[in-house]
């Protein structure tokens, strides 16, 4: 699989786990040279120990602006540079309904997920512009940026304002020379989904949900971190604004057929 992002330097956030840690990766393995952000230092150093040479951890938590600003400040001291910027941490928050939702929950799940996206791409904004334009970022939405559950709200809104900050940030960007685009992952049996899958009843019912997709099945890490790929590579370079699902064909389908 081409991906185009050989040389390019890539800054990729929630890389210790899931689709980060095969975002990682594959960019490596495709020539990159990878910053790997994640605020879990222990499973990020287990996570890189086999990965290969070009990979640079930074323990930093995405919603802290110095943790940022830092990481964005370490990645410059090793490469010179950064291309592109993959802005995927994200939490779901707990699992409750509308009126249990605390505004501290709700706070937090905005942190992480729209803080740590908006932070992250000031700071590749402010970066590209020291090194005179350039360069493209990609967020990671859902395909609950596109419809609604009852027991993760705050999850659903955030992932909703992913897709905001994507049409916002390609605006700004566009007469710069700077792409911001979005991938939306379906079903992938992540630590993230598995919580989720716990909640609500087990691995069954994640098979069971996977099962009702276009393709039959759940996602691959490596099926969403090729999309990021190429959305972060030239080859994609007339695209920006967009969010692209990688979802087994789940947003396509009309829930409400009679
Ligand atoms: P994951 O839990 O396997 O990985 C998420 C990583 O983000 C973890 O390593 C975690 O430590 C890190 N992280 C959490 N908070 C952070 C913070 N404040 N600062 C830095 N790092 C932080 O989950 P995943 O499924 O790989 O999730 C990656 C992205 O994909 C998320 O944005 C998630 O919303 C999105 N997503 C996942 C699915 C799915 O089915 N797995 C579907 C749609 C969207």
């Amino acid at each position: 699989m081409a991906s185009g992002i050989a040389g390019k330097v890539v800054v990729v956030t929630g890389a210790a786990s899931g689709i980060g840690r095969a975002a990682v990766r594959l960019f490596a393995d495709e020539g990159a040279s990878v910053v790997a952000v994640d605020v879990d230092a222990d499973a990020l150093a287990r996570s890189i120990t086999d990965a290969p040479p070009g990979v640079l951890p930074v323990a930093a938590d995405v919603s802290r602006e110095d943790d940022v600003d830092e990481y964005m400040t370490r990645a410059v001291r090793r490469f010179g540079r950064i291309d592109g910027h993959f802005l995927n941490a994200g939490i779901f928050g707990s699992f409750a309904e509308l009126p249990d939702v605390t505004l501290e929950e709700f706070r937090h799940v905005f942190d992480v997920n729209v803080g740590g996206q908006f932070l992250g791409m000031r700071a590749a904004f402010r970066q590209f512009a020291l090194q005179e334009g350039a360069g493209a970022i990609v967020l990671t939405a859902s395909i609950a940026s596109l419809a609604g559950s009852s027991d993760l709200l705050a999850y659903h809104a955030s992932k909703h304002a992913t897709v905001g900050l994507v049409r916002a940030g390609s605006v700004y960007g566009g007469p710069l020379g700077i792409r911001v685009n979005a991938v939306a992952p379906g079903i992938v049996p992540t630590r993230l989904f598995i919580a989720d899958a716990d909640a609500r009843g087990g691995a069954n019912d994640m098979e069971s949900r996977a099962a009702t997709t276009p393709l039959r099945r759940a996602g691959a890490p490596r099926e969403i971190a090729t999309v990021a790929a190429f959305l972060l590579a030239d080859d994609s370079s007339y695209v920006t604004g967009q969010v692209l699902s990688a979802d087994g064909g789940a947003s396509a389908v009309n829930t409400v057929r009679p």
